[in-house]
């Protein structure tokens, strides 16, 4: 919760926004229980980056097992752009991770369901794409034709089963990752660029972007504080320079007024920070009053932050 994690649906907030209560210790050791009753001591605590103490109890809105079926399929890069625009709203979860250099896309949606059958167990190797990974790294003039072939590997299929073993994937494969989330009416166009700057400057990169819309909520530190977003993951291999491509990315998500996940690489200090989190003074005068001397912050959190107060 600390670094607003989250999935997609565009009526499904962060894990933040689903805190009910928590615990937090304070650094000098006093132990505060905190709802919402508590105002913006609480709504700093659901998101807080570990900067306000160590939270040792969370009470999470929860609901009765459900059981979900999950499609994936591939697409042409504009049509799944089109597509999942078009049908946010229609689907409990719905994401793509797009290829720009290909031109494809691979797409998923999931919705509840009450068909009471497993699937068998799907292929969750992550063999191909390591190698994948590697080939591209090595010989970038091929990286826009092995993008194409996802197509080829990547079959229409449907997954049935309890929701915790759909949501569940292997991710073996190491990568570097920046995301930023936009105003969310404007997460196509803004992927539209990102897709245009990789392929005219011709960034090799195989991993795909992921492109997700998460609910609103009130949290002060989230990232959707206020304000529905469409999330852009930009994923580089682990053993290739990341830099190029954040480097060419990040100024259009900014121009977005994009807000950087609190849990991936970006490049913001405190100044840029506090124009981009509406509740950003919100949470520092919190933080001054938890922590007045600034011993939660380590050297990250100071960048973000400043030194105490
Ligand atoms: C393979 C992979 C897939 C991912 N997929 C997604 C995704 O789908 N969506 C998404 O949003 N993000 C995703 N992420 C990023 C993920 O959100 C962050 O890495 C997340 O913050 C990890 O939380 P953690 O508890 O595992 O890590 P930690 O490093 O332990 O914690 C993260 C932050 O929480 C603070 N913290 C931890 N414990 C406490 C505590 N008890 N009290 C107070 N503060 C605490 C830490 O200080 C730190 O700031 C993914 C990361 C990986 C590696």
């Amino acid at each position: 919760i600390a670094t607003s994690t989250h999935g997609t649906g565009s009526n499904l907030q962060s894990l933040s926004g689903q805190v009910e209560s928590l615990r937090l210790i304070l650094p000098d050791g006093e132990a505060l229980s905190l709802t919402r009753e508590d105002g913006d001591t609480f709504l700093a605590a659901c998101c807080s980056i570990g900067a306000l103490g160590v939270v040792s109890e969370i009470g999470f809105r929860l609901e009765p097992a459900y059981r979900l079926k999950e499609r994936t399929w591939t697409l042409p890069l504009q049509e799944a752009m089109d597509f999942v625009e078009r049908e946010k709203d229609n689907f409990r979860h719905i994401e793509f991770f797009a290829f720009p250099l290909g031109e494809q896309a691979i797409v998923k949606t999931m919705e509840i369901t009450d068909d009471p059958t497993d699937s068998s167990e799907r292929e969750d190797s992550n063999d191909l794409l390591e190698l994948v990974c590697k080939v591209a790294m090595r010989a970038g003039w091929l990286t826009p034709n092995l993008q194409k072939l996802v197509t080829l590997f990547v079959e229409d299929s449907t997954y049935t089963g309890p929701a915790h073993k759909v949501f569940a994937n292997r991710r073996t494969v190491r990568f570097n990752e920046m995301e930023y989330t936009v105003p969310a009416e404007d997460g196509i166009a803004c992927l539209q660029e990102v897709c245009e700057t990789i392929r005219k400057q011709d960034i090799n990169v195989f991993f795909p972007i992921e492109f997700r819309y998460v609910a609103a909520d009130d949290r002060l530190l989230s990232m959707y504080h206020d304000r529905p977003g469409a999330s852009l993951s930009i994923h580089q291999y682990f053993a290739q320079d990341y830099q190029p491509l954040f480097t060419a990315v990040e100024p259009i998500l900014r121009r977005y007024a994009g807000r950087p996940h609190w849990g991936k690489l970006h490049t913001l200090g405190q100044r840029q920070l506090r124009e981009l989190y509406p509740a950003f003074d919100r949470f520092q005068a919190v933080r001054r009053e938890l922590d007045p001397q600034g011993r939660m912050l380590n050297q990250h959190l100071q960048t973000l932050f400043g030194a105490t107060g």
